[in-house]
């Protein structure tokens, strides 16, 4: 009986979902690469630890078709040391439109460039809006991958996972860096307590 009644309950709600237009079930993996720019990778603020996840990030790119794969370009302006994040690192990076800004170019040539989100700040409520849509279409999960790890990577995976909470949220620590090693660690950490995944 309790079994029927269950049975009941699947088909009842598989046709609201229908007539409702509702998710279906499926899920659709997406993929957010935060800030692959050059001033992160071999400019003003690269390090080492980013040059060598540029080749992971390409081919976990590849790994992706083009149309799930979003990414994020940090853009200040020419005040950007007047700002408040100027203030506290007073390092001119990603000034727009400047070679540090672009994104890597064996990067850039694998997204679609509607994908592409300028974000003023560490963290994007327009990439959080974005991928909301998404999963108004489909259910997604996202893996997000990028520099930093301990800034603008954690940033956005908690945005996400506050906007998406009951989505999978997860990075891939191997297609990440961090200001140094030991901030990269503290960030997994940070996000593994937060219940995103650290693969
Ligand atoms: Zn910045």
């Amino acid at each position: 009986m309790l079994s029927d009644t269950l049975r009941l309950r699947v088909s009842d709600s598989t046709a609201a979902r229908r007539r409702f237009g509702g998710k279906s079930g499926k899920m659709r993996n997406i993929l957010v690469v935060i800030d692959m720019q050059n001033d992160f990778i071999d400019g003003a603020l690269g390090t080492q630890e980013a040059q060598a996840i540029v080749g992971p990030v390409i081919e976990k790119i590849k790994a992706y078709p083009r149309a799930d794969v979003y990414a994020t370009r940090d853009t200040h302006g020419a005040d950007y040391l007047d700002t408040a994040e100027g203030k506290k690192l007073p390092v001119e990076h990603c000034i727009c439109g400047t070679k540090g800004w672009e994104i890597h170019p064996d990067i850039a040539r694998l997204l679609e460039p509607s994908h592409i989100v300028d974000k003023p700040t560490f963290g994007s409520l327009v990439l959080t809006r974005l991928l909301e849509e998404e999963n108004e279409q489909e259910e997604i999960q996202v893996e997000l991958v990028g520099l930093c790890t301990d800034i603008c990577v954690v940033s956005n995976a908690l945005l996400l996972k506050a906007a998406l909470p009951e989505n999978t949220i997860y990075v891939d620590a191997s297609c990440c860096a961090g200001v140094t090693p030991k901030s990269h660690e503290a960030a997994l950490m940070t996000m593994e307590m937060c219940q995103v995944g650290v693969v």
